[in-house]
């Protein structure tokens, strides 16, 4: 059956894992499953990470499938929640939250209830997206620490330019971190992979790895080789039809590319409705049998064209890996104008993930 499909290797996955805990040595991870688990699939990730030490969701949907899937670690929500609903199904459910601006800490401290939940509380260092300002923060941290539900106060902030390793802006936030936070007790978290991969000695209690784990590098100009990292998904279908283009003829929708030379075309089953990206340039390269080949024309909801004038040997069924092993999603990326992450969670419903675990 010709069926695009994301083979998700679950052995690179923990690879990946392993490699993100020899670089943190003490730290623990809070592997970061949103958004489907960067659309690897929540639930089989979360079951096959055994070595983190908690999972983190953006929002109380993904949180409540990791609880249904009765995933025995901690469940961290990132953005918090937003009503007094929301409070109450997390303590319940032993589901820790992140609390990043005053209105989210008055519902919290407001809550009546018997039981107890970790609070992540965020500081803005800079990112100017969540999180409490310096000046607010120590009076918020002090507020939980009389909170009868609050067990523990992890102190987090979130970096804007980690992928830049020469941003100034880095060592800023870092020591407006470290400044905000001296004298308060308690774990601290700051690291996302590109601080991982960049700055391992800065990583303090908890790390949060996302992209890193999905075996794709966040640090400009680099891949995932560069740090042992492996691919998890390998995204794959088949050639299903051969034309031969004279030259001077052009091919696909707006006649995206034209023949230079008398031609050989492979037609792909896999398109933007699969979530190719549709803004992939002419010359991005496919992998078919081990040879690198470019796609030509524009991509169309169904389909991809690729010029396989070059190939020897290629048929019709042939599975052709669009991003992987082989041929880093990175690289896929940059000729989108994109960055892996988008690829990743653009994977859609007709794409059939099968999982590997040898
Ligand atoms: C998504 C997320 C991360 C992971 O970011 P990556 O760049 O994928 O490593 C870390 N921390 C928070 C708060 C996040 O929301």
């Amino acid at each position: 059956m010709y069926q695009p499909t994301a083979d998700i290797n679950l052995s690179a996955l923990n690879h990946n894992l392993t490699q993100i805990k020899k670089r943190v040595k003490h730290a623990n991870v809070l592997a970061m499953v949103k958004a489907d688990g960067y659309g690897h699939g929540i639930v089989p990730v979360a079951q096959s990470l055994a070595a983190a030490n908690a999972f983190g969701v953006a929002r109380a949907s993904e949180a409540k499938e990791l609880v249904d899937a009765q995933i025995n670690k901690p469940v961290v929500l990132v953005e918090g929640c937003f009503d007094l609903d929301e409070y109450q199904w997390a303590l319940q459910s032993g589901v820790q939250v992140a609390i990043h601006t005053p209105v989210q800490l008055e519902q919290f401290l407001s809550l009546k209830t018997s039981k107890r939940i970790t609070v992540w509380l965020k500081l803005d260092t800079g990112m100017h997206r969540l999180g409490f300002s310096p000046t607010q923060f120590k009076t918020a941290f002090q507020q939980l620490e009389q909170c009868q539900h609050c067990v523990d106060i992890i102190s987090m902030t979130h970096f804007a330019c980690a992928d830049d390793l020469e941003n100034p802006l880095n060592e800023m936030q870092l020591s407006e971190f470290e400044q905000t936070c001296s004298g308060l007790e308690g774990q601290q978290s700051v690291a996302n992979s590109a601080l991982i991969l960049s700055r391992p000695d800065k990583i303090k209690d908890w790390v949060r790895p996302g992209i890193a784990l999905y075996g794709s590098s966040p640090i400009e100009g680099s891949q995932s080789q560069d740090f042992d990292l492996r691919p998890v998904m390998t995204f794959k279908a088949n050639i299903i039809a051969i034309n031969a283009i004279p030259k001077g003829h052009t091919v696909g929708y707006g006649c995206g590319w034209t023949a230079d030379k008398d031609s050989t075309i492979a037609v792909v089953a896999v398109g933007y409705g699969d979530g190719y990206p549709r803004h992939a340039q002419n010359g991005t390269p496919v992998l078919i049998n081990d040879q690198k080949a470019p796609l030509v024309g524009r991509v169309s909801m169904d389909m991809i064209t690729v010029d396989i004038s070059e190939l020897t040997n290629v048929n019709i069924g042939d599975s052709v890996v669009l991003w992987g092993e082989g041929l880093p999603a990175e690289e896929i990326a940059i000729c989108a104008s994109t960055i892996s992450y988008t690829l990743f969670c653009g994977i859609t419903r007709r794409v059939k993930r099968n999982y590997i675990r040898a």
